[in-house]
């Protein structure tokens, strides 16, 4: 420990490793195994260059990492890991579910007005969300430029776009309210079945029922109010005055994050040098390789990886989009727009490449500049990272959920080196999965007295709940995601300000939480 806030994690291969977590935030050891293990790839990158026949582009290495207060173990690397490389892209240093981020709307409502009708808005909700009820059409060509070109290149795409909830200011707002908008890609064509699947060859538009869903697990859609104000100026610059109404959209691109993902493992394995033993940790690499079939594997994953990001920004957009709808219908038409579109789930190529610091992807060259990956951590840029933009005065936006049964968090960020410009996403998860589920029902019924949950299942029909089946069942789920489930959020924020990476603005309350 270097002090209150920081931890580092000494290592043989002298790559600063950098914790930010204080002193009340349990650490897993698990994941801290989980760490060491990542650093072997040092060892990978090295091996790969001296195996890949004719490589001759610059030396690839781990630069550094560093750990959010809410690390906790993933699947080869922990939720919560930044990796800085040079002249190295890995794939797998950024999740299955790749551009999952946190989308905030702050509304024209105040909590007071929205209290007495959150019955209706349950039942609208239920509708909306989970009985086809979201009347989300998109044509080939609108399918076609969100996958390549991104939300602005949905929302300035010819053709009809009367989604309900779409408001005038969303085509500028879906640029300068985003961390990253657009991802270009070269081409849709791993995707084509969906393209082509949706309204065939007349080009209407049709809803196949993919775009707008919240996925399952811990991604959510969430009425929320702001309780709290901790920085008055910044709350009142972004709209958070005590009482506001926001909704917060957690999800990811679903299933073309995972194609996106499964192409790039099998076009590593697939050009693996022969040879050369497969990593014990897993964890492959793309490296700067300029050889043809190595550069258009490269390129193959770049695109499917960027239509699967333009899917989950678009993805976040139509959940907001509803969750206007639903707001209108049942409180009149709110006034809501964006405060932010926040990634974790994605990486970033600095210096050398096309992409400055803001835009998230990569142009495939590696040869240049860093590249950084982040897992289950949320960009924390400072007002300097920002310049330009409507955050130039307070700092990026930061997005920390707690639980369906706690607080969530806006904060700004302050560009702390340490943390690469990174804060974490959520306050993590405590139990693993299966943990959490041997709660008591009592617990739970607690729980659901207190806080409004809105699942595909209507627990409150007479008819589901004679079904003791279908009732344990939706128990089992619901406590994986309970507030037990997770740390408390109070020591992560704290842990947040206390090492300088973002200060507190408001604090958010849940009214409705909406699980997929
Ligand atoms: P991820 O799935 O991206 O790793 O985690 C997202 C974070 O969201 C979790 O760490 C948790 O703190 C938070 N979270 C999970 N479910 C809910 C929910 O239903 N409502 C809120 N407000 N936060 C949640
Ligand atoms: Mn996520
Ligand atoms: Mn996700």
């Amino acid at each position: 420990r270097v002090d209150d806030h920081w931890l580092r994690l000494p290592n043989r291969w002298d790559i600063p490793v950098e914790i930010c977590a204080g002193p009340d935030v349990p650490l897993e050891p698990a994941a801290v195994d989980e760490v060491l293990s990542v650093l072997e790839t040092a060892e990978t990158l090295e091996r790969l260059a001296e195996a890949t026949p004719g490589y001759d582009g610059p030396a690839p290495r781990i630069a550094r990492l560093a750990l959010t207060p809410d690390f906790h173990k993933g699947a080869g690397i922990p939720i919560g890991t930044v990796v800085e490389t040079e002249h190295a892209l890995i794939p797998q240093a950024v999740g299955n579910d790749v551009n999952c981020g946190m989308r905030l709307e702050v509304t024209s409502l105040d909590v007071d007005a929205v209290r007495p009708r959150l019955d209706a808005l349950e039942r609208r909700f239920r509708h909306l969300y989970f009985e086809g009820g979201r009347r989300i059409a998109l044509t080939p060509v609108q399918r076609e430029a969100l996958l390549r070109d991104g939300l602005p290149g949905l929302l300035l795409a010819p053709g009809p776009a009367r989604w309900p909830g779409l408001r005038p200011g969303d085509a500028d707002d879906s640029v300068d309210r985003a961390h990253a908008c657009a991802f270009p890609a070269r081409t849709a064509a791993a995707f084509a079945d969906w393209i082509g699947s949706a309204g065939g060859a007349s080009g209407e538009p049709s809803n196949d029922g993919i775009i707008g869903g919240i996925g399952g697990g811990n991604h959510f859609v969430e009425l929320q109010y702001v309780a709290r104000v901790h920085d008055a100026s910044a709350a009142h610059a972004w709209g958070l005055a005590p009482g506001t109404v926001v909704t917060m959209a957690h999800s990811g691109s679903l299933s073309p994050g995972h194609q996106a993902g499964g192409t790039a493992l099998d076009l590593l394995r697939a050009g693996w040098p022969a040879g050369l033993p497969r990593p014990r940790n897993g964890i492959m690499p793309f490296l700067p390789d300029r050889r043809p079939e190595a550069d258009a594997a490269r390129r193959r994953y770049l695109d499917a990886f960027g239509n699967a990001a333009n899917f989950a920004l678009g993805n976040r957009f139509f959940l907001s989009l509803t969750m206007r709808a639903g707001l209108a219908a049942e409180c009149g038409e709110p006034d809501a727009r964006p405060l932010y579109d926040a990634p974790h789930n994605l990486f970033w190529q600095h210096g050398g490449g096309q992409d400055g610091g803001q835009g998230g992807g990569t142009d495939g060259d590696l040869a240049h500049g860093r590249v950084v990956h982040r897992k289950g951590a949320t960009p924390a840029g400072g007002h300097a990272d920002t310049v330009g933009g409507p955050f130039a005065m307070w700092g990026e936006p930061v997005i920390v959920p707690g639980s369906m049964g706690a607080a969530s968090f806006v904060l700004r960020g302050l560009g702390e080196p340490r943390t690469l410009g990174s804060a974490c996403h959520g306050a993590g998860r405590r139990v693993p999965r299966g943990a959490s589920a041997r709660a008591n029902d009592a617990e739970l019924e607690a729980f659901l007295r207190e806080f409004r949950v809105v699942t595909p299942l209507d627990h409150r029909d007479p008819v589901v709940a004679r079904r003791a089946d279908v009732m344990a069942a939706w128990r089992r789920d619901l406590k994986q995601e309970a507030p037990w489930a997770y740390k408390d959020i109070g020591p992560v924020v704290a842990g947040l300000a206390g090492g300088g990476v973002a200060v507190p603005v408001a604090e958010l309350r849940p009214l409705l939480t909406v699980k997929g």
